[in-house]
């Protein structure tokens, strides 16, 4: 028997789990998907927002808040990449102008600690190439970028070293509530039996929670966003995330620094039939280019190197909701968690367990929890004298894989054995960046599949890209042995 079953290891199931895991209580955490941050948390524009925007009294603007500082902690306790980049809202003319000072205003209420007005000129200064009828400019020092699934697998990493367990490729399928537990189906035979259910979903909770409800309080209308994503040699060309004015659509189509060098266009922002289809299209991104020109001048877009999309877990409400069950007393909603939702993420962690469960009345705290990753940097930022005391340790450092990234077989063999290793090609290319550079894996995809092949002694035939479905090859056709 369980003590908290989690359904979803997107960021806010990962950072539940390692809250969870300081208590002495029995965790599992299911997921759908064969890795952790696969879905939502795997398609955003990665910031890490000051709290600007949401509504005053809102759940989402205590949480975001809350959240963009509790980022600063987790950098500190387990290595997470955290660009502190700041962000500049754009003005265009005196209307604009009008609607930043009510955005200055909802700052203000939000309580975010640091904010101030820049002019043009100044603005131009400090970003040669904002868009030059820009004439105001709300400076958000506090924002920052992330790497969102970095951020999940490093909570995740954490919580299974104190004591979590994880389940992968676990799809719930029924959940029949008793007196005093639930049971949960998995893949529709294996059971769990646990005392209490936290729901975090995604797109997915109102599915979730219609298998214990009679009455789901909310529905998800998924809201796509699609983006192009530039190349790392165009590193610079912002430093500061540029936000347009919020509309009812959100907070508009962006360009966005990311850590690693390569520069984010978009989101859309529309309401779409299939919570799960994240293709792209020609007018979404059509929108995201014609958008983006009102923020910056000259945009490199001859450096786009590929395009993807995310849905948002949007509900009606327009706010988070993180309650208890009023039928099923152990069944927690974490629903609707859309935009700011990364940033919330170690703040819904805490406000769920502390506010909503009050777990403190009820569990002891684990005295062995230890909050600290330790994470190695990629081989190619080392300094020369370290690169050359690991090469003289382990050969294998010597062999780039990725030329784009700079990645070697070892940090590649790392990522496939580590504690959160992964088996696929995509998994390891979210864990290292192995294929993220311009040629998007043409050089490298196949040396990863050989050593994925070899470390986990199956045949090439059956490495995939990402999920069963995903095969690489259909057969040989002329080659015999790999
Ligand atoms: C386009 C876009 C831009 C965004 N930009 C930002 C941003 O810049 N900053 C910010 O703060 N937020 C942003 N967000 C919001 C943020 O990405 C989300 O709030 C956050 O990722 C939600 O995390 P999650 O864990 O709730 O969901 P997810 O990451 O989707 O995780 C839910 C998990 O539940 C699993 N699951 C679903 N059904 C089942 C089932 N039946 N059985 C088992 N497992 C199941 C899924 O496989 C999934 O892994 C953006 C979102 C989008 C889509």
């Amino acid at each position: 028997m369980f003590d908290y079953i989690v359904i979803g290891a997107g960021i806010v199931g990962s950072t539940i789990a390692r809250e969870l895991s300081r208590y002495q209580v029995k965790v599992k955490v299911l997921d759908k998907e064969n890795d952790v941050a696969n879905v939502q948390t795997l398609a955003n524009s990665a910031i890490i927002h000051s709290g600007h925007n949401p509504d005053p009294d809102s759940l989402k603007a205590k949480l975001c808040v809350w959240g963009n500082k509790l980022y600063e902690k987790m950098e500190e306790e387990l290595s997470i990449p955290l660009l502190k980049s700041g962000a500049y809202v754009v003005a265009h003319n005196k209307t604009e102008e009008e609607k930043l000072a009510e955005l200055y205003e909802t700052a203000k209420i939000n309580k975010v600690p640091e904010f101030y007005y820049l002019d043009s000129q100044e603005a131009k200064k400090q970003e040669p190439n904002i868009s030059k009828n820009v004439t105001k400019v709300l400076s958000l020092p506090t924002t920052k970028v992330t790497y969102p699934w970095e951020v999940a697998f490093a909570c995740m990493e954490n919580a299974i070293m104190n004591g979590v367990s994880l389940q992968k490729n676990a799809l719930v399928t029924k959940i029949i509530p008793n007196n005093e537990y639930f049971e949960i189906e998995v893949n529709g035979k294996q059971i769990f039996k646990t005392k209490n259910i936290i729901n975090a979903a995604g797109v997915a909770c109102d599915d979730i929670a219609g298998m214990v409800e009679k009455e789901v309080p909310y529905k998800v209308h998924g809201r796509k966003g699609e983006y192009f994503v530039l190349d790392k040699r165009v590193k610079g060309f912002v430093n500061h995330v540029l936000y347009p004015l919020p509309s009812d659509k959100g907070k508009g189509v962006l360009i966005t620094p990311q850590f690693h060098g390569n520069i984010l266009i978009g989101p859309t922002s529309e309401y779409v039939d299939d919570k799960f289809n994240v293709s792209t299209s020609f007018e979404g991104l059509d929108y995201v280019k014609t958008h983006a020109k009102e923020l910056a001048e000259n945009i490199p877009f001859n450096d786009i190197i590929r395009s993807f999309a995310g849905i948002r877990s949007s509900i009606e409400s327009g706010d988070f909701y993180i309650e208890e069950s009023k039928e099923f007393k152990g069944f927690y909603h974490v629903a609707g968690i859309d935009s700011p939702g990364l940033t919330s993420a170690p703040a819904i962690a805490l406000y769920l367990l502390k506010e909503v469960i009050k777990i403190d009345k009820k569990q002891k705290i684990n005295k062995d929890f230890n909050p600290i990753i330790r994470k190695q940097r990629e081989f190619h930022s080392l300094s020369k004298e370290k690169q050359i005391e690991l090469l003289k340790e382990d050969a294998r450092y010597g062999n780039i894989i990725c030329k784009c990234e700079k990645i070697t077989e070892k940090e590649v063999i790392d990522a496939i054995n580590g504690e959160l290793g992964s088996d696929t090609i995509k998994g390891i290319k979210k864990r290292i960046r192995v294929g993220a550079g311009l040629c998007q894996g043409g050089y490298c995809e196949e040396k990863v599949m050989r050593l994925i092949s070899r470390e986990k002694n199956i045949s090439p035939l059956d490495v995939k890209y990402d999920d069963k479905a995903s095969k690489l090859f259909v057969g040989e056709t002329k080659v015999n042995k790999l």
